[in-house]
């Protein structure tokens, strides 16, 4: 019989990668605590039309990327591409953007149907935070600074911040009839998706991934050479504000980014110790998008990071992982209890523990003792449970065996440290 394994592009994580995943989490979590932000959890099925709206049916999310299917009842659903359309969707339903400003965070899988390869998955996980209520530039500095400090509490060298801005809608429009005209000087070097962009988004082409595209854009105009005075004093407020706090970013004006949504700032982490899934973490203001959506007129802007992406760049920086070994592992070669009652006492006192199942000879016993990984092996023989003892063995420091009355067990573990 054939087996059936996972869908393309969608990872298990095994246990030994596992420590990389819960000390990025905890990092995360502990991190967006400390800026004052809150957690929100969103189903990961929405409505396919939230996404069409948010990001853009120009797209290559909402063209190419979608997992899409009907329910029962008719309606179209798709697995979450990413995570601002519901955190929107989400706090309009709640109400949570009435008269209040909100800083959220989220944590989980999203799905995009792309070309599977390093750094690229159809099922990833982002971590994001999302400010909603402060026009900027303060709060983006703050966003900003959020990532920053997750690089530096990780211990993630490396990253470098790309800053751009788009400018207001006023701006843009001038900007977009200018990005128009250029690329349709040079039409006939673009590549098909970027054509059909053309027209209605040009922009987006600046994003293209295809050379001979990328060449053309190369030499195209710059938004900065588009912005209102006021939308450049506060572009100039932030790269000053960044710099204060020691970030110095790249002013990249070839930056979009890949969602239709975003307004005024915009900014992605970039490393080139991951080959070219090279963007780390990417975000930028949306303040259009809560209104869009039926929402009171709410100003936001917020990040999304790729764990895979941060996880990757942990192992190659050769960065420790959470959790680790086994402490103490557990064999009684007289009553299983008598192991059992060992292991809980031994967990009262904080140690993880493992008592040996299964029986067999003392020899095999000590092998899984080895293989476990664990500090200390706790042996009882039918003579140390005659007297009441246990051989305590350091599997790892190279401090031989003792036998210690068990009452003093812990305080003995304490002592050789
Ligand atoms: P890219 O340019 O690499 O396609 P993107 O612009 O599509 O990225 P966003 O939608 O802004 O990315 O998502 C934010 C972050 O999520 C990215 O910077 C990246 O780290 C991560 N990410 C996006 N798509 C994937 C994917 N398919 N697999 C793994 N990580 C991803
Ligand atoms: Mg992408």
């Amino acid at each position: 019989m054939s087996r059936i394994q996972a869908v393309k592009g969608m990872n298990d994580l095994l246990p030994g990668q596992i420590g990389h995943w819960h000390r990025v989490e905890a990092v995360l979590r502990d991190v967006a605590w400390r800026y004052g932000y809150q957690e929100i959890r969103t189903p990961v099925l929405e409505k396919t039309e939230l996404f069409r709206q948010a990001i853009g049916d120009q797209t290559d999310i909402v063209e190419k990327e979608m997992y899409v299917f009907e329910d029962a009842g008719g309606v179209s659903l798709a697995l979450r591409p990413e995570a601002t359309a519901s955190t929107v969707r989400a706090g309009n339903e709640h109400g949570l953007f009435h008269n209040r400003k909100q800083r959220l965070w989220y944590m989980g899988p999203m799905f995009r149907r792309e070309r599977p390869q390093k750094g690229r998955y159809r099922q990833f996980h982002q971590f994001g935070i999302e400010a909603f209520g402060w026009p900027g530039p303060d709060v983006d500095a703050e966003v900003i600074r959020v990532g920053t400090r997750v690089w530096k509490e990780l211990g993630v060298a490396g990253v470098k911040l790309h800053l751009n801005t788009l400018g207001s809608e006023a701006s843009r429009t001038r900007y977009r009839d200018a990005l128009r005209d250029y690329f349709t000087a040079h039409v006939d070097s673009l590549d098909g998706d970027s054509r059909r962009r053309l027209e209605r988004n040009p922009l987006r082409i600046l994003d293209s991934k295809v050379p001979e595209t990328r060449q053309i854009v190369m030499q195209a105009p710059s938004m900065m050479d588009f912005l209102e005075s006021g939308e450049r004093e506060n572009f100039d407020s932030l790269v000053d504000s960044l710099s204060r706090s020691g970030i110095e970013p790249v002013i990249d004006d070839r930056l979009v980014r890949g969602l239709d949504y975003y307004t005024g700032t915009v900014f992605e982490w970039v490393t080139d110790q991951l080959g070219s899934q090279d963007a780390v973490c990417a975000g930028g203001r949306y303040d259009g998008l809560v209104a869009s959506r039926g929402g009171h007129p709410t100003p936001a802007v917020g990040f999304a990071m790729g764990l895979e992406r941060l996880v990757e760049l942990m192992s190659v920086q050769d960065i420790p992982a959470d959790g680790g070994n086994l402490d103490v592992y557990v064999i009684s070669m007289a009553d299983q209890q008598t192991a059992v009652d060992i292991g809980e006492a031994l967990r009262d006192a904080g140690y993880r523990v493992c008592e040996h199942c299964g029986g067999g000879k003392l020899s095999n016993s000590m092998k899984r003792a080895d293989q476990s990984g664990a500090r200390f092996a706790v042996v009882v023989g039918e003579e140390e449970q005659a007297e009441g003892s246990v051989q305590l063995k350091d599997l790892r420091g190279g401090r031989g065996q003792v036998r210690v009355p068990r009452e003093s067990l812990v305080q003995t573990m304490r002592e050789i440290g």
